[in-house]
């Protein structure tokens, strides 16, 4: 075996077959054709990476797994005519030529049709013939084809290509509105011109500039640019540790080694006097990043005055963790705090230090001084119903009343709101909005008389009491689709986060403890181009500079999350970041743990070698593996989304809270069960 026969081998077996390819010919073919035959010489160590390469003209050659994943979509089984459109190195049609009777392919750039044909020519790949022209619009003197597959995204599905389809054949294309975001497709023509769709996953390929494609002068409106440079970020000088952007990241970088001894002072004085500092994490369930977090939160406690500290929890749980760190002496909430799906993003040791830390510093300062914990999120519509009429009760038993007939509305749902939501939108339940605006406005119109007796508890009581009016709302809106439920919630979030620091009076800070994908700037990602806001750009519009948002990222080790939704807790191993990532930048540095400020760097080129798009890993409360980039990565421009960036390279999963360390804890102890 040669050194790129054994190369192509790993390829399959770990990059194809691992992420499950599973279809032999297609396996096969990719064991056959040479790679390296189809890049530059001096790219050709890098044939078997598990990216996509620069090519000529400025294209680029697609990564082996996503050739391989759009070949077996097509389903071919030997006899067909198929058509490859955007023929760029001829790799793609070379292994298609494997697996099919005849080729048919299209380039638009001259030069890479040219050295395309002859590539086939010394490989003795004689089913194959290529066209310089628009593919767009298909090869219509050979259709129909068995077969159509394109290399490159246009607005919508190229209506040729859909009539030159035959029947039970697939086309294999990647669509999007714009160049950030496509999704591959896979269409099946039916008998009777029925078309099929259906989405495979969420890829980025160049642009297909053609009739039926992005015409140039749309182009430049979509991407504001004026060239047709390729979106594909092609790494510009090589690969691996000694590229210059990772020199670049390793100099400009601050290494610490323990969390608990880190140098936070720079980091600090960066913070300067935000009143708002928002902390993301990349994962839902890794060690370091809460602790890593807390430790931040400490300093800014301590050294900056910061007394509120505010997570994506839901606001009656987090009560209860607020009335333990706080010392309170009103009597404690009844419930036991998350118990509900996922139980180990708050109920877990790290945050339970961290919460016992707020409770000796608080114990030492006056009540208006100390440091109070509470939650944003709006997932706990009936503990808030509960905790609302648990407050009238005690304040005003004619209005609870009311009230409790009001909520009566909801509670036929409380297994599952989701149903609510369904029935409600599809008419067969009424609404309950009109309730539970109404309950609101009540408590808000009796302001005065209520909130004289303890502001604290009002405030609860009409954060629940707003929680179940935004609840009520979201559920319905889950059913138009996953960018209004998705602004709704933070929205909510952010509201809830403004009424906290204008109820602490016009000195407040606030530190926030969210996913990366909150607390990011959305605008600067691909969740930006579906019309999807968050708390991070939120926080930017309002707050502007007085707003300083931080992203943790991680390469490999373990998390703690579940296959799907509420299935149990597992630890899972968190697989080698993606070659195109950041993540994969970082790694390269070497570095264990580090900071690296990216709003104003000592190195202004931090900002621009950062700057074009790459993917960035989001893990949440589940994590599946097996589909990564399409299910955790997407597109983001860092130093748009985050004033600092904190890189661990290895991670652990974090311990949940279980079993007998919870034994004999006093009644208030938040966590017990
Ligand atoms: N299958 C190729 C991928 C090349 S990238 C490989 O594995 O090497 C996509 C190619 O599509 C680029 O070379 C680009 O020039 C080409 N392209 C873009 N629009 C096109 C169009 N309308 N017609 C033909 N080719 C097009």
């Amino acid at each position: 075996m040669t050194g790129f026969e054994a190369l192509r081998a790993r390829m399959v077996e770990r990059d194809l077959r691992g992420r499950g390819i599973a279809d032999s010919r297609v396996l096969d073919a990719m064991g056959t054709v040479p790679r390296e035959a189809f890049v530059a010489s001096d790219l050709r160590e890098f044939a078997y990476e598990d990216a996509p390469l620069p090519i000529e003209q400025g294209q680029t050659i697609s990564q082996p797994y996503i050739v391989a994943r759009m070949l077996e979509a097509l389903g071919l089984r030997g006899s067909e005519t198929v058509l490859d459109v955007g023929t760029g190195s001829g790799y793609a049609a070379a292994v298609l030529s494997r697996i099919a009777n005849r080729v048919y392919t299209i380039e638009r750039h001259g030069p890479l049709a040219e050295v395309a044909r002859r590539r086939f020519r010394e490989l003795g790949y004689d089913n194959i013939e290529v066209r310089h022209g628009d593919g767009s619009l298909g090869w219509p003197e050979h259709a129909p084809f068995g077969g159509i597959v394109v290399a490159a995204g246009g607005p919508e599905i190229p209506q040729p290509l859909l009539d030159q389809l035959a029947e039970g054949a697939s086309l294999v294309v990647p669509v999007g509105e714009t160049l950030r975001s496509q999704r591959l497709v896979r269409v099946v023509r039916r008998p009777g011109d029925r078309f099929e769709a259906e989405h495979l996953e969420a890829v980025r390929f160049v642009p297909l500039v053609g009739e039926a494609g992005w015409l140039p002068a749309e182009l430049e409106a979509s991407e504001g640019s004026t060239s047709l440079e390729p979106v594909m970020a092609a790494p510009a000088a090589g690969l691996g540790p000694d590229r210059p952007l990772v020199r670049l990241l390793r100099e400009s970088s601050e290494p610490f080694d323990d969390i608990g001894e880190a140098e936070l002072g720079s980091l600090i004085e960066r913070i300067g006097d935000a009143r708002i500092v928002l902390l993301g994490e990349a994962t839902h369930g890794t060690s370091e990043f809460y602790r890593m977090r807390a430790r931040i939160t400490r300093e800014l406690i301590e050294r900056k005055g910061f007394r509120i500290v505010a997570v994506e929890a839901d606001w009656p749980d987090a009560a209860k963790i607020d009335h333990y760190a706080r010392l309170r002496e009103t009597p404690p909430p009844e419930w036991t705090a998350f118990t509900r799906f996922p139980t180990w993003m708050w109920r877990n040791r790290e945050v339970a230090e961290f919460v016992e830390w707020m409770r000796s510093f608080n114990a030492e300062r006056e009540p208006g001084d100390r440091v109070s914990f509470h939650g944003l999120d709006l997932y706990s519509l009936f503990r808030s119903i509960e905790a609302v009429l648990d407050y009238l009760d005690r304040v005003d038993p004619d209005t609870a009343r009311v009230a409790r007939a009001r909520y009566g509305c909801l509670t036929p749902w409380e297994r599952d709101p989701a149903v609510y939501g369904r029935a409600a939108l599809t008419g067969t339940y009424r609404t309950c909005e009109a309730e539970v605006v109404q309950i609101l406005r009540d408590l808000l119109a009796r302001r005065m008389e209520y909130a004289g007796r303890d502001g604290e508890t009002f405030l609860d009581a009409v954060q629940n009491a707003r929680l179940v009016a935004n609840a009520e709302r979201y559920y319905r809106v889950m059913y138009y689709g996953s960018v209004e439920s998705w602004n709704l919630r933070d929205s909510h979030m952010f509201d809830t986060l403004s009424t906290l620091l204008a109820f602490r009076g016009s000195e407040a800070r606030a530190v926030v403890w969210e996913h990366n994908s909150h607390v990011g700037n959305a605008a600067a990602t691909e969740m930006g181009a579906r019309g999807e806001h968050n708390v991070g750009q939120l926080c930017r519009q309002d707050f502007g500079d007085a707003a300083f948002l931080v992203g943790f990222g991680t390469d490999t080790g373990t998390v703690a999350a579940a296959s799907e939704w509420d299935g149990p807790m597992e630890i899972k191993d968190v697989r080698p970041s993606h070659p195109e990532s950041y993540e994969r930048l970082f790694h390269e540095t070497g570095l264990e743990a580090a900071l690296l400020h990216l709003r104003e760097p000592a190195r202004p080129e931090v900002r621009g070698e950062l700057e074009p798009p790459r993917l960035e890993r989001a893990i949440g409360v589940i994590y599946r593996p097996e589909t990564e980039l399409a299910s955790h990565y997407f597109q983001a421009s860092l130093p748009h989304q985050f004033d600092e960036y904190v890189w661990f390279d290895r991670t652990r999963a974090v311990a949940p809270l279980i079993g007998p360390e919870l034994e004999g804890v006093p009644e208030t102890y938040p966590f017990g069960l």
